[in-house]
C-alpha cells in the first residue's frame, strides 16, 4: 500500500530526509510494535511512534491514572486521575494519527498471555518500571524472535539497549537474573527510588528514535550496546556489551 496524499503532506519533513524519504516513510506504514507500559516511557514512545506513521499500534497496562503519575506521564491531564491509561491513550493517538491503528490490552502482562500478544507485532518495546516484567518481556522477545528495544529510568540516570534475538545480547546477558549486581542496577523502580519527570521523556524518545531507525533500516543500531544517560552530568555513555552464551534465556546450552 502506497501513501497517501494526506500521508505525504502529513509526513513531509520526515519524508524529506534523504534517508528516510517515501520509501522509508513507506516501511513505517508496514511496521508494527508493541508498547509495554503506557507511564512515563511508554507515553513518548507511543506519542512519537504514531506520529511517525507506523502502521499499528500496541499498548499492554492495565493501570489507572494517578495524582503521583502525572509529574512524568504528560498525555495524561489532572482530569484522567482514576481513568485507564490505555483507553486514554488509544484516544489520543487516535487524535493525534488516525491513520495509525491502535490496539490496547487493559491487563498486565504475564506468561499467559504474552507470546500471544508478541506474535502480533514486528518489535516490541519495554517501557516498564519493574525487574518481574523486564525479565518476562526479554524471555517472551526470545522464545518469539522479536527485536526488542528496552527503556529504563531511575533518579537521574535512564539506560536504553536493543535486542535482535539469537543475534545480540538480551537483557539477561547483561543482568542476569537474581544476579548480586541487579541489586546495585541504577535504573529501576521509580516507585521506591523517585525519578525526574523529563528524563523519562528523553529516554522514551531515544527508545523511539531506535524504533523508527530499526524499521527503516538506517543508522547505528544499539545493537551490543548499553547506552547510559546521566542527566546530572548531562553525559551519554555507551558501553559494549556482548552474548553470554551459557545465558539461561538466549544461550546455546
Ligand atoms: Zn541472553
Amino acid at each position: 500500500m502506497r501513501l497517501s496524499g494526506e500521508e505525504k503532506e502529513r509526513y513531509s519533513r520526515q519524508i524529506l530526509i534523504d534517508k528516510i524519504g517515501e520509501e522509508g516513510q513507506e516501511k513505517l506504514k508496514h511496521s508494527s510494535a508493541l508498547i509495554i507500559g503506557a507511564g512515563g516511557l511508554g507515553n513518548p514512545a507511543s506519542m512519537y511512534l504514531a506520529a511517525a506513521g507506523l502502521g499499528k499500534i500496541g499498548l499492554v497496562d492495565a493501570d489507572v491514572v494517578s495524582v503521583s503519575n502525572l509529574g512524568r506521564q504528560v498525555l495524561y491531564t489532572t482530569n484522567d486521575v482514576g481513568k485507564k491509561k490505555v483507553f486514554l491513550t488509544q484516544e489520543r493517538l487516535n487524535k493525534l494519527n488516525p491513520n495509525v491503528k491502535i490496539e490496547v490490552y487493559g491487563e498486565r502482562l504475564s506468561s499467559l498471555n504474552a507470546s500471544e500478544i508478541f506474535l502480533e507485532y514486528d518489535a516490541v518495546v519495554d517501557a516498564t518500571d519493574n525487574f518481574e516484567t523486564r525479565y518476562l518481556i526479554n524471555r517472551t522477545a526470545i522464545k518469539t524472535s522479536k527485536p526488542l528495544f528496552i527503556g529504563a529510568v531511575g533518579r537521574f540516570t535512564g539506560q536504553v539497549m536493543s535486542i535482535l534475538p539469537g543475534k545480540t545480547a538480551c537483557y539477561n546477558c547483561v543482568f542476569p537474573e537474581k544476579s548480586p549486581e541487579i541489586v546495585h542496577s541504577m535504573t529501576d523502580n521509580n516507585r521506591s527510588m523517585g525519578i525526574l519527570g523529563s528524563l523519562a521523556g528523553t529516554i522514551g524518545s531515544i527508545v523511539s528514535t531506535e524504533v523508527i531507525k530499526f524499521f527503516v533500516g538506517i543508522g547505528s543500531k544499539y545493537f551490543n550496546k548499553l547506552l547510559i544517560y546521566d542527566a546530572l552530568d548531562n553525559n551519554f555513555s555507551t558501553l559494549s556489551i556482548e552474548r553470554d552464551p551459557r545465558c539461561k534465556i538466549c544461550g546455546d546450552e
